[in-house]
């Protein structure tokens, strides 16, 4: 029972931390009945909170639920003095003449504005089925009461369980449109955004480009269709231009005609050219050899001449 119990609270006390955010110490709003069965009992409430929701728990107690301890007809000082240790939730109803009822406080304490919910994040633990009634309606209000010695964590109530189903649906719902219809406006917008992004992009780029060069991307886009046919044009353009380019007409002939020269009589300076270049090779193979010869003939007459003397 206890184990199982135990698991039953883990999944609560997780339900709530993921649902409602529930976070370590936790803050438990203890009335007056409760600590006054605990005393009775002899139960260390605190050591039994923590076991319940498992994990460290801040004990508060209301100015009026102080006051009602105060102003129990069989006054426990011991009681008064632990339930001293515990911080004070100022629920600003000292100032009346009688402190509220449990209920009247704790609801105003946990749900101040009539809005159901639990701000603040309270834990209530309370003796009173009327308070713990009217927890339940607000979502998100984890309950705990003692039932004979035992400390016990209510279920989940419906308004919270309902609070928590809808917020999965809604999960679910908003997952289902992300995958169908939200995932691809996002994704548009995304892609918008990207386009917008990349249409920047260009744009700086562009900008980059018209500022840094504007004529040889216009050059570029003006040539990119032609293309083929410039890049055969270039060659006659470069020929074209060397000729024009030089402004006196005195290097323009001699330069004109040394190309030209070149090219009609083309054969004539690369022949002799490649027969210089050939001759060379055979003369460097041929100096080479021999005087790879010549060296080892020498060093075989020098080592002769060394060995013979
Ligand atoms: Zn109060």
């Amino acid at each position: 029972m206890r184990v199982k119990r135990a698991k039953a609270y883990r999944k609560l006390i997780h339900q709530y931390q993921v649902t409602f955010n529930f976070r370590e110490p936790y803050q438990v709003l203890l009335d007056s009945q409760i600590l006054q069965d605990a005393a009775r009992f002899k139960m260390d409430l605190v050591g039994l909170l923590e076991r319940t929701l498992q994990g460290k728990v801040k004990p508060m107690i209301t100015q009026c639920d102080m006051r009602h301890l105060y102003n129990a007809e069989p006054k426990d000082q011991a009681l008064i003095l632990k339930a001293k240790e515990y911080e004070r939730r100022r629920c600003n109803h000292h100032e009346l003449e009688d402190p509220l009822s449990t209920l009247e406080c704790l609801s105003s304490v946990v749900d101040p504005k009539n809005s159901l919910t639990n701000k603040n994040r309270y834990v209530v633990a309370s003796q009173d089925p009327k308070v713990r009634a009217h927890m339940r309606a607000i979502p998100g209000v984890p309950l705990i009461y003692i039932n004979k010695s035992v400390v016990i964590l209510e279920p989940m109530a419906a308004s919270t369980h309902n609070h928590r189903e809808q917020g999965e649906k809604a999960k679910f719902k908003a997952g289902l449109k992300g995958r169908r219809g939200v995932n691809p406006g996002q994704k548009r917008k995304r892609d918008e955004a990207e386009e917008d992004s990349t249409q920047e992009q260009h744009g700086s780029s562009i900008m980059e480009r018209s500022t840094g060069d504007d004529g040889p991307q216009k050059k570029k886009r003006t040539r990119g269709p032609k293309g083929p046919n410039p890049l055969s044009v270039k060659k006659p353009k470069k020929r074209v231009h060397p000729p024009v380019e030089p402004h006196s007409n005195v290097p323009v002939k001699p330069k004109k005609a040394e190309p030209e020269a070149r090219r009609q009589q083309g054969v004539e300076p690369e022949t002799p050219i490649q027969e210089g270049e050939e001759s060379a090779k055979r003369k460097r193979q041929r100096k080479h050899k021999p005087k790879s010869d010549s060296g080892a003939s020498s060093q075989m007459k020098a080592e002769v001449e060394s060995n013979t003397p």
